[in-house]
């Protein structure tokens, strides 16, 4: 059996360090805010090559914040990913705002920077791409067209931690990246936790103060804020699973390269990696035409996939509202019905992927 992704394995390779935190802020009497988030905010600032962290709730709320700070409310309306979690729009839809969907470039996944012009309008105020499945969107490209029409960028950064564009960590290449720590991303947390990081000290500020009752004195509220704080129970376990990120990423990196190399020459689509772009393989993710018979014979051979996403966000009934038909992005409705998640994640070893790879491979030149 090879599942798709082992859970328990983190804890169980960092058991002593992380009971060791975790015993020390249940006996620090201490459970909001305080010395463990502003350790972590300053860890992952640092690690990011930003100015500026806010720890938050979860990764839905450091878009929602991030956004709100950016000034983003009824009426505007805010470029996003046609493929993408549905968390991208729904931050957009909660600050009030329309999520207006540009097609991804096919072979990247992620957002194709050549069509987004055509979306603007005087509307318009924010570019949100998203780092989709680790691998950097086009950076360069996407702040140019910003810059040139007077927009922000909010990078949604939940699947790409520790990826780099052009040699740099992603973390404040637009004006702000959102992170979602839940269990499942590359730095995941034991429950919900997000960030925002930025190198824009006056946003920073205004999350700092939207996330804890619009408040920056106890009891003094500016604005109608939120209750959306970094647990410091989730922050310490952060703090300790931060300093193996990296090596985490470069075991997901060397299967990423076994894969890319083991199916190159099968009758499937991998992913495409440009040459700037470093990825950290949150998903490995092909496509195939008859994607759901892959997915039943890899099962019925032990081996656990996944689809991400199985329905793109304008056709879900939630945003039926938007009256975006069927075929009205052709390209991302043709990815989420060939897509199929692999298995990756560091638990995992070479010799699996080989397995997945050799059963691939039997598979695919049977259905063709
Ligand atoms: C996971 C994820 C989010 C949301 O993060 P939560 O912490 O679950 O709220 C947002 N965007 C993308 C692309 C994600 O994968």
């Amino acid at each position: 059996m090879i599942p798709f992704l082992d859970l328990k394995a983190p804890y169980l390779e960092l058991k002593e360090e992380l009971d060791d935190a975790i015993a020390r802020v249940v006996s620090s009497g201490w459970f909001i805010g305080g010395p463990e988030v502003d350790a972590f905010e300053a860890d992952y600032a640092t690690y990011c090559g930003a100015t500026h962290a806010v720890g938050v709730a979860n990764g839905l709320d450091a878009l929602h914040l991030a956004l709100r700070a950016m000034d983003v409310g009824p009426g505007d309306e805010v470029i996003v990913p046609s493929n993408t979690y549905i968390a991208t729009w729904l931050a957009v839809s909660q600050c009030g705002a329309t999520p207006v969907p540009v097609e991804p470039d096919a072979r990247t996944y992620n957002m194709d920077a050549s069509l987004i012009e055509a979306a603007i309008t005087p509307r318009t105020k924010v570019i949100l791409p998203v780092h989709l499945y680790g691998q950097p969107a086009d950076m360069d490209s996407i702040l140019t067209i910003a810059h040139k029409h007077g927009l922000k960028v909010l990078e949604d950064g939940a699947q790409a931690h520790g990826a780099k564009y052009k040699g740099k960590p992603l973390g404040a290449h637009g004006d702000a990246v959102a992170w979602s720590f839940y269990p499942g991303k590359n730095l995941g947390a034991m429950g919900d936790g997000g960030v925002v990081t930025t190198n824009d000290a006056q946003l920073a500020n205004r999350i700092r103060v939207l996330r804890n009752y619009g408040s920056r004195v106890k009891y003094v509220n500016e604005v109608q804020g939120y209750n959306s704080r970094l647990d410091p129970l989730q922050a310490a376990i952060l703090s300790v699973k931060l300093k193996h990120l990296d090596g985490w990423n470069t075991r997901r990196r060397v299967f990423g390269t076994r894969y890319q190399q083991g199916l190159a020459d099968c009758k499937l689509t991998i992913p495409f990696v440009p040459n700037w772009a470093e990825p950290v393989w949150h998903l490995y993710v092909v496509q195939h035409p008859q994607r759901d018979t892959l997915q039943k014979q890899l099962s019925d051979a032990g081996i656990g996939t996944m689809i991400h996403y199985p329905i793109p966000p304008h056709l879900q009934q939630a945003y039926a509202g938007l009256l975006h038909a069927q075929g009205s992005f052709p390209i991302s409705e043709q990815i989420h019905k060939n897509l199929l998640s692999l298995p990756m994640g560091p638990a995992m070893r070479l010799e699996d992927v080989d397995m997945v790879i050799g059963a691939v491979r039997v598979i695919v030149s049977a259905l063709s």
